[in-house]
């Protein structure tokens, strides 16, 4: 018996035998889904143990993004801040630490901050760089905190695992490597991206009152 689930979005009426068998052999049980509209509410969107999209799907700059990415590497950050795993644990609580520094996950809906939308900004807890602004932040209906897009290309990095898109992309602090959770290419416009946080790797900080 399959023991991995991969979920493939394609508009094709199928999905080639040759990949399918291949996918197969590797040990994944294929769930096939015909737009990212399926794909969101397909009951294994979140759990599956690996992902293809059909690019020529979701039209939006953050594709083209990760293609770049994925082909000329991460941007440079404007600064870095390095610590040693004792100096972080000191710094964070256990969860904290699990979450950012070992690629943890939170519980989906563990957070209030999924269902918080005033304006400010989302920084990175571990060295405070500023990572999203409110506005682009989005209901997913997910559990974790979702945004478009950051509010600069190289604040975030990403990490592909595997062949492109064939693995989640997980995504990192630019600045100190924290882990932040993954990027799906099934959000809303501009970017057509999900960045899917976990609540507990961001710090939100309240917009200063216009004098
Ligand atoms: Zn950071």
């Amino acid at each position: 018996m399959a023991s991995k689930r991969i979920l493939i979005v394609d508009d094709e009426e199928n999905i080639g035998r040759s990949l399918r068998l291949i996918l197969e052999r590797e040990g994944y049980a294929i769930s096939l889904c015909r737009s990212i509209r399926e794909f969101r509410a397909h009951p294994d969107a979140e759990r599956a143990d690996a992902f293809l999209f059909d690019v020529r799907l979701p039209d939006g700059s953050g594709i083209e993004l990760l293609r770049s990415v994925r082909q000329n590497g991460n941007p440079a950050p404007d600064r870095r801040v390095e610590k040693t795993p004792a100096e972080w644990r000191q710094q964070l609580t256990p969860e904290q630490y699990q979450v950012t520094r070992q690629a943890g996950t939170e519980r989906a809906f563990s957070s209030q901050m999924c269902s918080l939308f005033e304006p400010g900004t989302y920084s990175c807890l571990c060295c405070e760089t500023i990572l999203f602004d409110a506005s682009e932040k989005f209901e997913s209906g997910t559990g974790w905190p979702s945004f478009t897009q950051p509010v600069t290309t190289n604040v975030i990095a990403y990490r592909f695992d595997g062949p492109a898109f064939l693995k989640r992309v997980e995504t990192i602090c630019n600045t100190c490597d924290a882990h932040l959770g993954h990027v799906f290419p099934d959000g809303p416009a501009p970017s057509g991206l999900r960045y899917c946080m976990n609540a507990v790797a961001l710090k939100k900080i309240a917009k200063p009152v216009a004098s």
